[in-house]
């Protein structure tokens, strides 16, 4: 299959994440309540939520770390001892120091990240198990094997560098660890692809094919040797002579929130605000990446708004909540959502008051649920592509 940049536009956001559903929840021991129970959430006002929230963070103190990602809603991260992208709590996981608890409010490979990350004596807490992301859930473990497989009769998969996009299951990131693979984040992919050709001439790249073919355009790698995978046809939809000349093969990931912005919404944005910049981020197909004025992360793209002067006019490609956060911090300038549509990351947002207020009152009453554990040797080989990942940086 030759790299198409814009196939695969259909947008499925399934309500439950697969891989939320492999977690063991550790449940209440005396409870068995492994769900967000109606009563005394679902049936309670949001202040007296609040007051209960405010009530255990009190009480655990410095025990307590709650993460919060930039996509998460406003009602959530106001709770957060700290706010970031993917990339940034798992740093901020592996440098706490005091808490004995990090409670997540992202989404379920974040939390076993910081898992995986974080010193042993500290458990992770994802507050709804079903808080997944449907990009990670486009590569699985069997189907990375098979195609690892696979390539291997048609070239040595010893020149072949597996790269991991942090947005993935810990079993796909031992995966890497385990093939001299390493994980990569939207703001180092290429510092990390750079690594990877320096030792091999080939990557296999997953879950998000915008992702790698964005960063490998960016080194001059041409099309036609970025093939995409798809793990339910034989070769990927891909014949032997496209993956014997390949450099880069993508797997057929994407991110149903990003991938909705479309080149059009560029064009119509700058026809109703002439003098405005488009930012996106790297999750946009190649046509909405090639039509933007600047592609990069979320905390590229945070940071290139605050430096900003006031009167400037942006049109942002990247989750909802975080473009909305944006233009209400900064009155002084225009900032507006670049498509016409809603696309916000619906699984994140799964974490609502009442799924804060059950964990961290559990947490108080040392019934905890909803840890996220990941087993010891899965979560040594993914220390291993993470701390290459780190290196890099
Ligand atoms: S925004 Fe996209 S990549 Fe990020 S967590 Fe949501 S579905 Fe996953």
């Amino acid at each position: 299959m030759a790299s198409d940049p814009d196939e695969g536009f259909t947008v499925v956001l399934t309500g439950r994440s697969l891989t939320a559903m492999t977690t063991t929840a550790t449940i209440g021991p005396t409870t068995g309540i492994t769900s967000l129970p109606f009563e005394p959430y679902r049936d309670r006002p949001d202040d007296e939520l609040r007051q209960r929230i405010l009530a255990v963070k009190e009480e655990l103190s410095d025990a307590l770390l709650i993460l919060g990602h930039h996509y998460q809603q406003d009602e959530v991260i106001q709770f957060a001892d700290m706010r970031g992208d993917s990339y940034k709590l798992s740093q901020l996981a592996a440098q706490s120091q005091t808490c004995r608890s990090i409670v997540f409010c992202g989404v379920h490979f974040m939390a076993e990240t910081a898992d995986v990350l974080s010193r042993d004596e500290v458990a992770v807490y994802l507050p709804d198990l079903a808080a997944g992301c449907s990009m990670a859930d486009m590569a699985d473990l069997e189907s990375v094997e098979a195609a690892w497989q696979d390539l291997s009769d048609l070239v040595d998969t010893k020149d072949i560098t597996p790269v991991t996009y942090i947005n993935s299951s810990a079993d796909l990131k031992a995966f890497c660890g385990r093939h001299g693979g390493i994980v990569c984040t939207s703001s180092n992919a290429r510092a990390v692809l750079e690594w990877a050709f320096a030792r091999r001439s080939r990557v296999l790249f997953f879950p998000d094919q915008h992702l790698g073919r964005n960063t490998a355009r960016t080194m001059n790698v041409p099309l036609e040797q970025m093939p995409v995978w798809d793990p339910r046809r034989p070769l990927g939809g891909n014949t032997a002579d496209s993956l014997r000349s390949s450099r880069v093969i993508l797997w057929r990931g994407h991110c149903s929130v990003h991938q909705r912005f479309r080149p059009e919404h560029v064009a119509q944005f700058r026809q109703r605000f002439p003098a405005s910049r488009i930012l996106v981020h790297p999750e946009c197909t190649m046509k909405v990446v090639e039509a933007a004025d600047l592609v990069g992360s979320t905390e590229f793209i945070i940071k290139t708004v605050q430096q900003a002067p006031a009167g400037s006019v942006w049109g942002i490609g990247t989750e909802l909540h975080l473009v909305n956060r944006l233009a209400h911090e900064h009155p002084d300038q225009t900032i507006q959502f670049l498509s016409p549509m809603v696309c916000m990351c619906a699984t994140m947002y799964r974490i609502d008051l009442p799924h804060l207020a059950w964990c961290l009152e559990n947490l108080a009453r040392n019934t905890p649920v909803n840890r996220i554990r990941v087993d010891s040797e899965t979560a040594h080989w993914s220390r291993v592509a993470l701390q290459r990942m780190l290196e890099v940086n």
